[in-house]
């Protein structure tokens, strides 16, 4: 049977693209054709501009309180809608429901937390500033935003933006990612369900071709993206060029460090889901461990690699495991799987030992579908390319160390500092990780230190390229610009 092929939102309305192509979207576990997704012309992407920056002069004189308004409904649905999205965001993406509900968990509560825009968006008043005069910053909105996203999270990261967008008064095209797109388009119909005005919220299914039209159109005036740092150099590059905010988050090889006095039990659990979750394709996945001493290493590697071997791999939606807190589910895609594969075929050539290998994993039911299991190099050094790469899959590798100083260095001098963890009971080590870690966001016995949407998220080095982080009051900074009156009047004669 023929499948559904995705529209557009444009100006209030869902619309058929003139694409170029149309390409299937399949689900990765099992090969199934879901739905098709068009690749939109520059054009499209035009048109969908247009529509945001009609709709902006209104909405953003719109009272704050009324823009809000939207976004309760629209929290209200997802929450009312949730297991449906879950569904539907597992069969295109892979990652298991639980994983799906957290997910969801996190994007409604951007949503929610947009909310407070009454709040968020206030300025600041100096009274007396000079002589008879009162100085006051307005954070006023500024025109339209693009958001491009990574296929990982299809819910949560474009809800990085998209409420506090639209909360502080800008209007908005989002380019979901082209393998990921069903869940976007179910997300676009309850905004629109929502009774957000048209033209505020804009959707443009397609591949990088719709993204360079967006980052390159003059309407625009920022860029929110998150993907590889390959993609987040160009946005950096070209918006800089063309006078655009932005903000650029890329890839990442998160680090743990476990000291000799970690709590193993609760550590290797910990880790296990943290290295494997989502397959390894969460931005905040570690998939680097460093232990801190020649006796701890040894039990870490031991027990690692054991629990490592009992990960149930299989397809998220199989009635039979759907609730298993801790299951693997397939990559993303066979050209996913075949890189993947190629950089454990890297670290054995380039001296690694392969405790664990995931290459051959067969999952019944699931010829079709794009597995690799846990796989686990140890005798790694820094330098190597299994520990340089971000691999962006379920391969772990494990570098030993005597102290935590060496530990630090190596989370130092990697290119990508998103997120990095310390697994101790030990204050001293725990607040010299936390104040000297070159990372963004750090845990403290916390495998996946991924903030709640009430505080700001994003890395450092080659993880980010911007000066604002995505969610919290980071992202209302970047929404609104600063205005800055100076005001006085003189005395009545
Ligand atoms: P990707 O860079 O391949 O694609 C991301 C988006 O950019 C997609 O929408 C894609 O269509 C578009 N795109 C591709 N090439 C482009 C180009 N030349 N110009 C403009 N746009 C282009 O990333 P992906 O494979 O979808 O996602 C995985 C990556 O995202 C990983 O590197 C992961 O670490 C990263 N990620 C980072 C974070 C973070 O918070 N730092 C969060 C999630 C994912």
């Amino acid at each position: 049977m023929e499948k559904k092929v995705l529209f557009n939102y444009i100006d209030g309305r869902f619309v058929a693209a003139e694409a170029a192509s149309v390409e299937d979207v399949c689900n990765p576990s099992t090969g199934e054709v879901i739905s098709r997704v068009p690749y939109s012309v520059p054009a499209e992407i035009d048109c969908a501009v247009a529509a945001a920056r009609a709709a902006f002069p209104s909405w953003s004189r719109t009272p704050v309180s009324r823009r809000v308004k939207p976004l309760f409904d629209l929290a209200h649905e997802m929450h009312r809608r949730e297991e449906e999205l879950c569904r539907v965001l597992v069969r295109e993406m892979g990652k298991s429901l639980p994983d799906a509900r957290a997910e969801m968990k996190r994007a409604v509560e951007n949503v929610e937390a947009a909310c407070a825009m009454p709040l968020l968006q206030q300025g600041e008043k100096l009274v007396d500033c000079s002589a008879d005069m009162d100085g006051e910053v307005l954070r006023m909105p500024v025109g339209v935003f693009g958001i491009i996203a990574p296929f990982n999270f299809p819910a949560m990261v474009p809800f990085w933006f998209i409420p506090y967008a639209v909360a502080t008064g800008n209007t908005i095209v989002v380019k979901a990612s082209e393998l990921v797109p069903n869940t976007m388009q179910m997300l676009f119909e309850m905004m629109h369900a929502a009774g957000i005005p048209k033209g505020v919220v804009n959707l443009v299914n397609g591949d990088r071709v719709a993204a360079e039209a967006l980052i390159d159109h003059p309407d625009v005036a920022g860029i929110s993206f998150v993907g590889s740092t390959r993609v987040a150099a160009l946005v950096a590059e070209k918006c800089a060029k063309t006078h655009k905010r932005f903000q650029a988050l890329g890839s990442a090889k998160n680090h743990l460090v476990v000291m000799p006095d970690a709590k193993l039990d609760d550590v290797v659990r910990n880790m296990v889901t943290s290295c494997y979750g989502c397959a390894g394709q969460r931005c905040m996945a570690s998939s680097a461990i460093v232990t801190v001493g020649r006796e701890i290493h040894e039990q870490v590697v031991s027990r690692f690699v054991a629990a490592s071997r009992e990960v149930l791999a299989a397809d998220p939606l199989d009635p039979k495991h759907e609730n298993e807190g801790m299951l693997m589910g397939p990559v993303i895609s066979a050209k996913n799987k075949a890189f993947i594969e190629s950089m454990i075929q890297r670290g054995v050539e380039q001296g690694a030992t392969l405790a664990l290998d995931g290459r051959g994993l067969q999952v019944p039911g699931c010829a079709c579908g794009h597995f690799v299991g846990p796989t686990v190099f140890t005798d790694v050094k820094p330098g190597m390319d299994i520990h340089t790469t971000e691999i962006f899959g379920p391969v772990v590798v494990i570098l030993n160390v005597d102290t935590l100083d060496e530990a630090l260095k190596i989370i130092a001098d990697h290119q990508y500092g998103n997120g990095a963890s310390i697994y101790t009971q030990n204050g001293y080590w725990a607040r010299k990780f936390e104040l000297e870690a070159r990372a963004g966001m750090i845990g403290i016995n916390v495998g996946i230190p991924a903030p709640v949407a009430f505080l700001p998220f994003g890395g450092t080095k080659h993880s980010a390229y911007a000066d604002i982080k995505a969610q919290g009051r980071d992202v209302v900074r970047f929404f609104t610009e600063a205005k800055v009156i100076t005001r006085r009047f003189w005395k009545e004669d």
